[in-house]
């Protein structure tokens, strides 16, 4: 998957990359950089111009990368610092050098502890004008909730795994209607989609796919605020756990009847 965007100014401030291979999450962090500093303005990144060309070969100067670093035996630590996010934090509010924005990568991402977390959380709560966060991590269960919730998530599957259409449609409807607040309309939707075990399957895969389209702002802009989408993403995320260990699919059907709607309190740690 190579991403683009209209314009530069469309890209999110915050965001959590997530994918079980760390290739995958470092290649889309250099589009997302690539993207952020492009030169030709509109469907970036080019890919072309002296900007790309050095975000993708790690040099730009406005494109920081923050991973964990060796100790003094030369083995990686086991934590990204305070010290390495307190730096970040100094560094984010100063212009860029060559760019019109500046670009953090933090690799790894729930390799910060609480501290450095919460140290990182300030500067996403309030971050610069210019400044873009990319987090990368292969669980973003592992960031604190009050991280996720100032970021957009972005699932990177495989092309393989690319959802059916009418799966996508039905998760689109799914969307619309948790969006809308109806649970009378989910109900009907309920009855007129509960499935096989198969069905259920594939239309999960589906919604998790949307809705991180939808928490990107790809799709549906502000269909979702970031904690419903949040709520859904953990929610589809638990059904594919139970559907994987050969849950009932009704009981999938009544998990998602009952815990869709994102109800403030019920579900903050
Ligand atoms: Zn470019």
């Amino acid at each position: 998957m190579a991403l683009h965007f209209d314009t530069p100014a469309r890209l999110a401030h915050a965001w959590i990359l997530t994918s079980p291979s760390q290739e995958d999450t470092q290649r889309a962090s250099r589009e997302i950089a690539a993207a952020a500093v492009c030169q030709r303005g509109v469907d970036v990144p080019c890919g072309q111009c002296r900007s790309c060309r050095k975000a993708f070969a790690g040099t730009h100067p406005d494109i920081s990368v923050i991973r964990r670093l060796p100790d003094r035996n030369g083995n990686l630590r086991r934590d990204i610092i305070i010290d390495q996010v307190r730096e970040m934090i100094l560094d984010a509010p100063v212009l860029p050098i060559e760019a019109d924005r500046k670009v953090y990568i933090i690799e790894e991402a729930e390799r910060m502890n609480p501290n450095a977390q919460n140290a990182a959380l300030k500067l996403l709560e309030e971050p610069p004008a210019c400044a873009v966060f990319v987090l990368c991590t292969s669980n973003p269960d592992l960031l604190l909730e009050t991280v996720r919730s100032r970021c957009s998530l972005l699932s990177l599957g495989g092309e393989e795994d690319a959802p059916d259409a009418n799966a996508a449609k039905a998760a689109d409807e799914y969307l619309q209607i948790v969006g809308s607040g109806s649970h009378e309309k989910l109900f009907q939707w309920i009855a007129r989609n509960e499935g096989s075990m198969d069905e259920a399957r594939t239309f999960v895969d589906a919604a998790l796919y949307r809705v991180a389209d939808v928490t990107a702002g790809r799709i549906f802009p502000d269909l979702l605020t970031p904690q419903q989408g949040m709520h859904l993403y953990r929610l589809l995320s638990q059904c594919a756990v139970y559907l994987r260990a050969n849950v009932n699919a009704r009981h999938i059907y009544s998990l998602l009847a009952a815990e869709s709607f994102y109800e403030s309190g019920k579900h903050h740690d």
